[in-house]
């Protein structure tokens, strides 16, 4: 092999303590400090000193910095994630995380109006929805009676107490009018689910009427 000149060989020097050279440069430069007591001695100074040139200081820091980029992009793609998520899961819980307004005379009436169609009135400043039924013809101590069941929900930005939505100040209690009310008998407030009672006979109806509240009657 041709002789190589010191001062190539410390030209390259810096660049092969930082390892970015090609494997046959390494080799070439690795063949010649084992010959060569000047290069040697400047190859060990530049190890003692952690000798980084400037050009390759500029890229270890962009290494560094490429690799700290990603890391933060990853940081903040997560949290991103992470503050939808939870924005997501806020709002779900403020919206539809549903539950029974309790029954309370403050509340709630059932108000017959002169053509014996039932009204019910909601006293409350605001709530989520209704659950309601056709009246229904049940068995009640031994006598057929027509039964209506109701109750009303709230979420945390509908409730008795707080209308986070409704900007119109409402005057007098929320109305609608039972469905088929004419004949209704009875009216119960509570939550009801009917598939147990009436398809997987679950719950009798006795069952489900003793844990809710008779609140009008003919
Ligand atoms: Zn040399």
């Amino acid at each position: 092999m041709k002789e190589i000149k010191c001062t190539i060989i410390q030209d390259l020097l810096p660049l092969y303590v930082d390892d970015v050279v090609s494997e046959d440069t390494k080799e070439l430069v690795e063949q010649h400090l084992q010959t060569c007591q000047v290069c040697q001695k400047e190859y060990e100074q530049m190890t003692q000193t952690l000798y980084v040139p400037i050009e390759n200081k500029v890229t270890l820091f962009e290494k560094v910095n490429k690799k700290w980029n990603r890391k933060k992009m990853i940081l903040i793609a997560g949290s991103i994630l992470t503050t939808l998520f939870l924005c997501f899961a806020v709002f779900s819980y403020v919206f539809h995380y549903e539950k029974m307004i309790p029954y309370s005379s403050d509340l709630f009436e059932i108000e017959q109006q002169s053509d014996g169609t039932l009204v019910s009135n909601y006293f409350g400043k605001s709530h989520a929805g209704t659950g309601m039924t056709h009246p229904m013809k049940v068995e009640i101590d031994g006598e057929m009676k027509n039964i209506s069941l109701i109750y009303y929900v709230e979420t945390i930005a509908n409730s008795p107490t707080s209308n986070f939505l409704r900007e119109d100040e409402r005057i007098g209690p929320e109305r609608f009018e039972l469905p088929d009310s004419k004949t209704v008998d009875q009216v119960y407030y509570g939550q009801f689910d009917l598939e147990k009672v009436i398809i997987t006979k679950e719950q009798t109806w006795d069952e489900l009427l003793q844990e809710m509240t008779l609140i009008w009657q003919r």
